[in-house]
């Protein structure tokens, strides 16, 4: 078993003797800034003139400074913004500021694993990143719990970066939760071959296939819809609390039978190698390059892949569906879901 930091691992005061810039105050950054503030952290939150969040930080009592003027105050900076944002932000606002013997944090590796960011050699560069949106990550602290957390150390020019990320950790309440070592590569590549083969990309399409083959085939779009969409989540659930032979207990034998022979003819060997260049491209930076150039063109294919997918059946009978199931509180999870 991997080594988990919990409570008692953590020195909190490391983080107490700090100035802490949340640099954004999105999904991420309202549950750090607060968290932190609430254990007792010299927090102050870094916004760009006219932001929106403003008037809502401040509002929850916690200090706003311009981007700048953070950096050069604080000692230890942590970057919530959007990942596409990071680099400009960092450039123009943050990098200028930074002495020797400060630390940069990260919740996500991206820009230091792609070379987006090159800090300094003087900078600690850490990364605390909570398996969960933003909106846990505050809920659970408030109710004394916490989300379960990555730390990295990509620079330790102190000596101290790990024990500082920890504290850190223990701040935004991962530490009740359980804290893992990793690293920025690790981080990164897990979390975006997750992502695109199994969480969002893999999920969808199988979705949207399966949901396909059956209209085609002249079914009713409602019954399609029920069988396979709004079905996964019984399935998953059980899979989140039993793991996939207490989800099998669960089901008919039916069920079991076709879903040991059938499955891997769905998941094949093809499918398998797709996984692996998918990983691969990852990987190599190849994955990476074509993001960041599709950010610099202004997301062309993004928009118009985001367009189509919306107008996709599924959505459409789904929507009409929903709407009459309130109990399945669409805006709540709406809100809960987002990034990661
Ligand atoms: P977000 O989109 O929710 O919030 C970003 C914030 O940055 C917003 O307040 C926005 O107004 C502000 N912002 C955007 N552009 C800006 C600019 N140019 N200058 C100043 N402020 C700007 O972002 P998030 O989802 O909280 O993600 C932040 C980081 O946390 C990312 O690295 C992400 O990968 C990581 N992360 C997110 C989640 C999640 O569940 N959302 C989970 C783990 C890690
Ligand atoms: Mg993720």
């Amino acid at each position: 078993m991997a080594k988990l930091y919990y409570e008692s691992d953590a020195d909190a005061s490391l983080i107490r003797g700090r100035k802490v810039a949340i640099v954004g105050y999105g999904s991420q950054g309202h549950a750090h800034a607060l968290n932190l503030a609430e254990s007792g952290v010299d927090v102050r939150v870094a916004l760009r003139d006219g932001s929106s969040s403003r008037a809502k930080a401040e509002e929850a009592g916690l200090k706003v400074m311009q981007v700048p003027d953070a950096a050069a105050e604080a000692d230890v900076v942590m970057l919530l913004l959007p990942d596409t944002e990071q680099a400009a932000v960092y450039e123009r606002d943050i990098a200028p500021h930074l002495n020797d013997g400060d630390a940069l944090m990260f919740a996500h590796g991206f820009n230091i694993r792609f070379g987006q960011i090159v800090p300094a050699p003087g900078i600690d560069v850490a990364m605390v990143a909570p398996k969960g949106p933003g909106h846990l990550v505050r809920r659970t602290y408030v109710e004394g719990g916490g989300v379960p957390s990555l730390v990295a150390v990509s620079q330790d020019a102190s000596g101290k970066a790990h024990d500082l990320a920890l504290s850190y950790a223990h701040g935004i309440g991962a530490t009740r939760a359980g804290v893992l070592d990793t690293t920025f590569a690790e981080e990164t590549e897990t979390d975006l071959f997750g992502e695109q083969a199994v969480l969002c990309g893999g999920l969808t399409a199988l979705a949207q296939a399966g949901f396909d083959t059956l209209v085609e085939a002249g079914y009713q779009p409602e019954s399609a819809y029920f069988e396979c969409l709004h079905e996964l989540k019984l399935i998953v659930d059980l899979m989140y609390e039993q793991g996939i032979s207490g989800m099998r207990f669960s089901i008919s034998d039916t069920a079991e039978y076709g879903d040991l022979t059938r499955g891997p003819r769905v998941i094949d060997n093809h499918v398998r190698a797709t996984m692996r260049q998918i990983l691969e491209d990852i990987r190599s930076g190849a994955f990476a390059d074509e993001w960041i150039a599709e950010n610099r063109a202004g997301r062309p294919v993004f928009n118009e892949l985001r367009r189509k997918g919306a107008e996709h059946p599924v959505e459409k009978v789904g929507a009409e569906l929903r709407a009459m199931m309130p109990f399945v509180g669409a805006k709540q999870r709406l809100q809960d879901v987002s990034g990661g």
